[in-house]
């Protein structure tokens, strides 16, 4: 019922060490090795992997206060900015 709120779209592959992020709705990226993918910015969260992938989802929520106390929030908006 309380959907949380994405501020960003982002994975680990913990096999090629990309981190990947998706900034805007259409915004499809794949790491290194292929396994792991993001997409749909910051509406949606859709997660694409292979069976054998290791990651970790390192996406922010609104309500992170601690991460969003670092900057990354900031960060996050000049990335909104930079679509323009
Ligand atoms: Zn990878």
């Amino acid at each position: 019922m309380s959907e949380r709120k994405l501020v960003r779209n982002s994975a680990h592959c913990l096999d090629c060490d990309d981190e990947i992020v998706s900034t805007h709705h259409h915004d499809f990226v794949r790491c290194s090795c292929g396994r792991l993918a993001v997409d749909g910015g910051v509406e949606y969260a859709p997660r694409v992997y292979t069976a054998d992938a290791r990651w970790e989802d390192t996406s922010i929520y609104e309500d992170d206060l601690d991460v969003a106390d670092l900057g990354l929030w900031k960060w996050v908006r000049s990335q909104e900015e930079d679509d323009e």
